[in-house]
């Protein structure tokens, strides 16, 4: 498939571009990001109909390296790699599912959950990261000099790459704020053999440091500055259309820090529509925690200003985040899909996430926040009931113990935990258990 073509273009749109085996994340003449841009004339070579027929015959197969729910989708992804050199564990297609009992407490009968976070390390990071070190690995391959791909996280990066780099033997360094993240997040890397750095600082500190040390290009940057991650997570846009046998959602909801994210959801719907595949496109909603929350007073202004906030604690720490990367990108992208920004509290997001579990689910914070945004513009009336809705849950929830017994325990700051439920201790007297259960069973009619 060495036919299509793909290269990093300035998104400022100066006429720089560079091969994507080039060390290079920023464009040299303006210092804007750059992204992953396709020829679109060589790919509209195949019909819209021959895309969806070739796409849909790759789903589920073992057949290397389409299995994956990203690499199924090569040619719009990195066209020009050589499959051998991919490094995957058949990340993506996860399940989009129907949530009825929740969605019907807000007179919603159209709601889906897209689970991203049904992955190799529990969170979609992994969909960006099977692509960046690929391309790595691709060039580590091909004879160039690269010592180890580098990260700072709030968690989840540093996990999916620590475990894909392992996966190839390449080593990875991750940079992580300390006391900041989950113990499941910390973790993950130590366990994948990651050197591991812990900074007496926040995301945005651990950032500073590892542009600095990336500055040497044999340590290759892996934060979604890089627009290689981009490209894969773009295929969870792709994916959700398949998913519904290519008819396009009315809304997708998701939420948002660095707000790499958000744009390579923009940008999957965009390809699809610019190829012929879909003839419209969904609104989207970018949904912030209350104490990071640059995008969301940017919006207030109609976008015409954007000022980073310093963040404060929130306990959906992979978005604790108050100078975005990627925030361009996305002011772009929420500008040309009708795009909203909501905000969500400690307590509106804890209380969602823990209602939408009562209904089955296992919500991380982040999804609560996606959750809260979502009935927030529900109640408000700015979201139609009828409208078919999708919201991208980012994490699997049991990467957020801490969060979950922190809720069940009310032992969380500036959240009246509503829907709490402690185990109830008793001594194993059969009577006396009839009783709990009887007053129980009333409890919950
Ligand atoms: C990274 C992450 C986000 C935010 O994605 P951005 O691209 O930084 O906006 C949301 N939820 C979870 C669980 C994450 O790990
Ligand atoms: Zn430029």
């Amino acid at each position: 498939m060495r036919e299509y073509q793909a290269v990093f273009r300035c998104i400022a749109g100066c006429d720089e571009e560079y091969p994507l085996d080039e060390v290079v994340y920023q464009c040299k003449r303006c210092g804007n990001l750059l992204e992953v841009h396709h020829d679109l004339n060589l790919l509209k070579q195949q019909s819209a109909r021959e895309w969806k027929r070739l796409f849909d015959s790759r789903t589920g197969t073992t057949e290397w390296p389409y299995g994956s729910g990203i690499w199924s989708k090569k040619e719009w992804v990195v066209p020009g790699i050589d499959s051998e050199n991919i490094v995957s564990m058949f990340e993506g297609n996860t399940n989009l599912f129907r949530a009825k009992r929740f969605g019907a407490m807000f007179g919603m009968d159209n709601l889906w959950v897209k689970m991203c976070g049904n992955s190799h390390t529990g969170s979609f990071k992994d969909l960006g990261m099977t692509v960046l070190v690929s391309v790595v690995n691709d060039m580590i391959k091909r004879g160039k000099r690269i010592q180890a791909v580098a990260c700072a996280s709030t968690g989840d990066t540093s996990a999916a790459l620590a475990a894909y780099a392992a996966y190839a033997g390449i080593p990875s360094i991750v940079f992580l704020p300390a006391n900041k993240i989950s113990t499941a997040q910390l973790v993950q890397p130590m366990a994948n053999n990651a050197i591991v750095i812990s900074l007496d600082t926040d995301f945005d500190g651990c950032m500073r440091i590892v542009k600095e040390i990336t500055k040497d290009n044999t340590i290759y940057l892996a934060n979604s500055m890089n627009s290689l991650r981009i490209e894969g997570q773009k295929t969870i846009s792709i994916e959700m259309v398949q998913q519904f046998d290519w008819e396009v959602p009315d809304v997708v909801i998701i939420p948002g820090g660095n707000l790499g994210n958000v744009s390579a959801l923009g940008a999957g719907f965009t390809m699809m529509y610019d190829l012929g595949l879909i003839n419209r496109k969904p609104r989207i909603v970018l949904a912030q925690a209350q104490k990071a929350n640059p995008l969301y007073l940017s919006f207030l202004k109609g976008f015409t200003e954007f000022t980073p906030v310093n963040p404060q604690k929130t306990l959906a720490s992979a978005i604790q985040i108050g100078d975005p990367v990627s925030v361009q990108k996305a002011i772009a992208i929420l500008k040309e899909f009708d795009g909203i920004v909501e905000q969500a509290s400690e307590d509106e997001l804890a209380n969602a996430a823990a209602l939408a579990d009562r209904t089955g689910m296992f919500a991380c914070p982040h999804t609560g926040v996606a959750l809260a945004a979502l009935i927030k513009l529900v109640e408000k009336q700015v979201l139609s009931k009828n409208e078919r809705t999708i919201v991208i849950s980012t994490a699997h929830g049991l990467k957020f113990s801490e969060f979950k017994v922190g809720y069940h325990e009310g032992t969380l700051k500036e959240v009246d935990c509503k829907y709490a439920n402690r185990p109830i201790a008793m001594p194993p007297d059969v009577n006396r258990i009839k009783e709990v259960l009887e007053r129980e069973f009333r409890a919950r009619d």
